[in-house]
């Protein structure tokens, strides 16, 4: 019978939290999986039978975040050394091969080197075309001698995507643009544990509804890694507007920032939102220099900002982009309101009393009420939902 054997991270550092980390990777890992999928979480592993689709069900688990290694493992009932080697003598391997063992199970008679070199030995006798490389092995056959009478024999691991498990560090409420990084960011916050929810700026009529349904489907595509998530559509065509019309050009893109952190730490906070969320990255544009972001770091007053990709290239970004899958989505080209409203030369320092100065010509809090009262909620599903 063939059983799934996960392994997770750093879920063994978290002491009095374990419970409460193994609790939400199984419920991470039941709400990715088909109803029917029996998934038991143990001391050190993950166990998944009961599936219908093996690939299927592989490549699920490669999407949940907290898992290290999924390997497909057969069990074997033991109780003693030789039912093991019994089941060894089925295995059909070729080329260079080594074997591992992981002896939980401490009063098994013999000890994990002594036991790898008698498998290998019955793997050599067994398969002619085998030979051993214990530095460059073509297949690694682990051996997981459980406590329980039974073990796992694998010939093969596929690597999860490590982190934790979505949900453990609270909640965060990200600004999606519609371009590369903030898709990205998003989960590089999924994969340290915090559940995510997006909010959007359009500005109609500049931005096209097909805009808007690119940002859709990139948070979609975040959600793909076993999350349900909710987007929040903010119109923000009155404040862009009413910062052109107002303001000194240099000061747009870092007024619009600031309108854009202030909304969103209002709807985080009546959201449950434990922070803020930003695809920003260090001088990769004129509105991102040290100063750029330090002019709109402190709007928000009880949220932090995280900013995940800060120190990235931009090669950096692009290359995790494409490995989640949302780089496609991110290149489609349609207008953002950054690129609406972009003045010819932004301040690249912005001085922050200047800023503050721009933007004592607009009625701050009457506009963030009147976008805020305004809002759209989309609840977007766990995509695995039956
Ligand atoms: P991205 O950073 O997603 O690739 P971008 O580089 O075009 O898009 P920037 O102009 O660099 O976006 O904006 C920096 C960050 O500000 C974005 O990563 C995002 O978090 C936020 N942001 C910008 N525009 C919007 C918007 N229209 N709605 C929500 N957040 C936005
Ligand atoms: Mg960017």
């Amino acid at each position: 019978m063939n059983v799934i054997v996960c392994a997770y991270g750093e879920i063994h550092l978290k002491g009095a939290n374990r419970g409460f980390f193994l609790r939400k990777l199984e419920r991470n890992i039941k709400g990715i999986l088909p109803q029917t999928t029996k998934v038991t979480v143990t001391d050190t592993r993950v166990l998944v039978t009961d599936y219908t689709d093996e690939q299927q069900t592989v490549e699920r688990l490669q999407r949940v975040m907290g898992l290290i290694s999924i390997k497909v493992c057969q069990k074997v009932n033991y109780t003693q050394p030789k039912d093991i080697l019994a089941h060894l003598k089925k295995l059909k391997i070729n080329g260079k091969f080594k074997v591992e063992i992981n002896r939980a199970n401490k009063n098994f008679p013999i000890k994990s080197p002594t036991f790898a070199a008698q498998c290998g030995d019955l793997i050599l006798q067994n398969n002619a075309q085998a030979v051993v490389d214990v530095h460059h092995p073509d297949t690694i056959v682990q051996i997981e001698i459980r406590n329980n009478g039974v073990a796992y024999v694998a010939t093969g691991a596929q690597k999860g995507l490590g982190g934790l498990p979505v949900g453990v560090s609270g909640r965060a409420i990200c600004l999606i643009s519609g371009g590369i990084d903030s898709p990205v960011a998003a989960f590089l916050a999924m994969k340290r544990g915090l559940a995510v929810d997006f909010v959007h700026f359009a500005t109609p009529p500049y931005t096209s509804d097909l805009a808007l349904a690119k940002v859709e489907t990139l948070c979609r595509q975040v959600c793909t890694y076993g999350h349900e998530a909710k987007l929040y559509i903010v119109p923000f065509t009155e404040i862009g507007s009413r910062i052109q019309k107002n303001c000194h050009d240099q000061y747009i893109i870092t007024l619009m920032r600031r309108f854009m952190i202030a909304l969103t730490e209002k709807i985080g906070l009546a959201n449950g939102a434990d922070c803020i969320i930003t695809g920003e990255n260090l001088a990769q544009v004129a509105s991102q220099t040290i100063q750029g972001i330090t002019s709109n770091n402190f709007v928000a007053k009880q949220l932090p900002i995280l900013r995940p990709l800060i120190c990235f290239d931009k090669e950096e970004i692009v290359n995790l982009a494409k490995k989640i899958g949302t780089y496609e989505t991110s290149i489609l080209p349609y207008q953002d309101c950054c690129t609406v409203f972009v003045p010819q030369h932004p301040a690249i320092k912005p001085n922050l009393t200047d800023v503050l100065a721009e933007e004592e010509k607009l009625d701050f809090d009457t506009l963030v009420n009147n976008s805020y009262n305004a809002i759209l909620c989309k609840n977007l599903p766990n995509t695995y939902a039956e």
